[in-house]
């Protein structure tokens, strides 16, 4: 066994039992060992072949260990006839989440016929205003469940299913799982038109693949889809992020970038001297992909991170969890991903990061600098058709640690793993645990008046400390009048989309109490004002007319209640949430024509009514 074989074991059992250990002492002894890491690092890189490539040589970087799941590649049929082009792939960063299927272009319209992708029946059919719209989920008796959304209606049958549903709960948005036997389909049986619906931003099918037992999504190009992309990879820029608050990068203690330059294989990045280093350093690739034939870019297969030949770092998207898939926010630089939606990967873990995508991970990918050596990094990225594209740099470790800035003034201590809280007599918190991705040094400042704001702006914490549970942030109540203390609600400000939100509220004991996803700025507002209602179709005579519509919005808590009724009795209107129309169309077996009373009840979440009457012909 050569000496390269030996330490990597050796270094391997380190690791190993390093992670057995509880957390801080993990810490504590990785500062330490990180020497022994770093000279094992340059023995390695000494006594095998260099990994940098030459000429017609392999890559000697250790190899791949990482197999690829096997999946059945000829069980699934494209859902439509047409070619597969995507405008996005599965993995790729979107707000509040990893995307979890593909999305097929539909050649910019609406309409075209969706094949059931296998025989199976229909389990699910999920109706909403937003997120997927019209969505279908077919079970395949393989263990999969494949997922279509966004679409504009469903084949008549599944449609008068739905139909009784929504009649039967009174209900426009409904969640119905239908037995077995209720919905059958058979292989390429055409179950649904392509649509916009829910919070689609143009005509497109959003197609996943699951696990039927446990939900997991998984990549739907690893069931043997005709995808062309034989183009690598491109890199934009790689990251250096101080990872404690005694790193220093270039002198300094924020995040640096560097543009990448090249293209493939020998990408390198564009400066004139190695980054310096003192202390714990995290790195980030902005990546994406592009395919064949297509204008837009897609999401990044697999990164993996070598440092001095030593891999510390890799990532795939081959499967994603409902439940943990707001650690997105986690996984990239968060303030960066809010700011310019860039494809920014982090290649290092948070503590509190619950995601299954990484692997080959050494001290959560975090790498600590203090020797006065050069050290050889790689990132290698990767497309799921095996396209790869390679950045190499150099950065230089320091033992100058850089003088510490003054200690910031906080509140409190709040830990990842444990239940926290705080409160004094303007604000109330509870955070539970695993709600933060790392530990917080909690204070919150006052930041001057808000329009119809009742308090000064509370700044909590920060907007860019991402949470990935909701948690309790209380008001004091004392600015709001007492009798519209049931009218308030907590809004939010966003600085980055400069905008305010509700985020809801109930009055209790005089605190204004909500359950918030995010920190930030907050304030108090009064919610009185009822929401609107305006025909936009609708006419007191429209003969022969085959639906009507409204446009419907609120001003501030949101709609909680939409009640359409025709002489009485409710009537479905299908509402879209992004344009807020809401159209009830003639169905000749619950309507008949002629005159009749129409009457639409709107009630916001502060329970402020609108009701709009009138009677009509069609
Ligand atoms: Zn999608």
């Amino acid at each position: 066994m050569d000496i390269r074989n030996v330490l990597a074991m050796k270094l391997n059992y380190l690791i190993d039992s390093l992670k057995a250990l509880p957390k801080k002492a993990r810490v504590a002894l990785l500062l330490l060992p990180f020497g022994t890491v770093a000279t094992l690092g340059a023995l390695l890189s000494s006594n095998s072949p260099n990994p940098e490539t030459t000429e017609g040589q392999k890559v000697d970087l250790a190899m791949d260990t990482l197999k690829m799941d096997d999946y059945p590649k000829d069980f699934f049929r494209n859902p439509l006839d047409i070619p597969i082009n995507l405008s996005g792939n599965f993995g790729e960063l979107r707000t509040n989440h990893f995307h979890a299927g593909i999305d097929i272009k539909t050649n910019q319209q609406e309409g075209l016929k969706v094949y059931a992708a296998g025989e199976g029946y229909v389990s699910r059919i999920k109706v909403s205003g937003v997120g997927y719209g019209y969505a279908l989920y077919i079970t395949h008796p393989n263990g999969f469940t494949t997922v279509y959304g966004h679409l504009q209606r469903y084949s008549a049958k599944i449609d008068e299913y739905l139909k009784k549903e929504q009649y039967k709960q009174e209900l426009f948005a409904v969640d119905v799982f239908p037995s077995p036997q209720d919905l059958p389909v058979t292989k390429g049986e055409v179950v649904a038109l392509s649509g916009n619906t829910g919070g689609s931003g143009g005509p497109h099918l959003h197609f996943e693949i699951r696990e039927t037992v446990t939900e997991k999504t998984l990549n739907p190009l690893l069931f043997g889809f005709d995808v062309k992309d034989n183009i690598a990879p491109s890199i934009n820029s790689i990251w250096l992020v101080p990872m404690s608050d005694s790193t220093w990068i270039n002198g300094a203690q924020l995040p640096v970038s560097y543009p990448a330059v090249g293209s493939g294989a020998n990408m390198g990045i564009k400066t004139t001297a190695a980054p310096v280093i003192y202390g714990d350093v995290g790195f980030a690739i902005h990546t994406s992909d592009m395919l064949n034939g297509n204008a837009n870019r897609c999401g990044i297969y697999r990164i993996e991170l070598f440092v001095d030949g030593l891999q510390v770092y890799g990532q795939r998207m081959n499967r994603l969890d409902f439940t943990t898939n707001r650690a997105m926010n986690a996984h990239t630089i968060y303030e960066r991903f809010k700011k310019d939606r860039s494809q920014l990967h982090g290649s290092y873990r948070l503590p509190g990061n619950p995601l299954d995508i990484y692997d080959n991970l050494v001290n959560d990918g975090i790498v600590t600098f203090k020797d006065d050596q050069e050290h050889d990094l790689i990132y290698r990225v990767e497309d799921i058709n095996g396209n790869k594209s390679m950045v190499k740099f150099k950065v230089k470790g320091t033992p100058k640690k850089g003088k510490l800035p003054p200690a910031k003034s906080v509140m409190a201590h709040f830990d990842w793993e444990k239940d926290n809280e705080f409160a004094d007599d303007r604000l109330k918190i509870s955070i539970p645990a695993y709600t933060l991705y790392e530990d917080l040094g909690f204070a919150y400042q006052e930041k001057g008046k808000m329009e119809g704001g009742l308090i000064n702006t509370l700044l909590v914490a920060s907007p860019y400390e991402p949470v990935h549970n909701k948690y309790t942030l209380c008001l004091k109540a004392d600015k709001v009048p007492v009798k519209y203390r049931d009218k308030a609600v907590v809004v939010r400000y966003d600085p980055d989309k400069d905008k305010t939100t509700s985020e809801g509220g109930s009055h209790k004991d005089g605190w204004i109490c909500a359950e918030p996803s995010y920190l930030g700025y907050f304030n108090l507002k009064i919610d009185t004002v009822a929401p609107s209602i305006t025909p936009t179709t609708f006419k007191a005579s429209m003969p022969g007319a085959s639906s009507f519509s409204f446009k419907v919005s609120d001003w501030l808590s949101g709609i909680d209640q939409i009640i359409p009724k025709i002489d009485g009795k409710w009537v479905l209107m299908e509402l879209d949430g992004k344009s807020g129309r809401l159209t009830c169309y003639y169905d000749k077996t619950r309507m008949t024509r002629g005159s009749h009373e129409f009457e639409l009840t709107l009630i916001d979440f502060k329970g402020n009514t609108k009701v709009y009457k009138s009677r009509f012909t069609w």
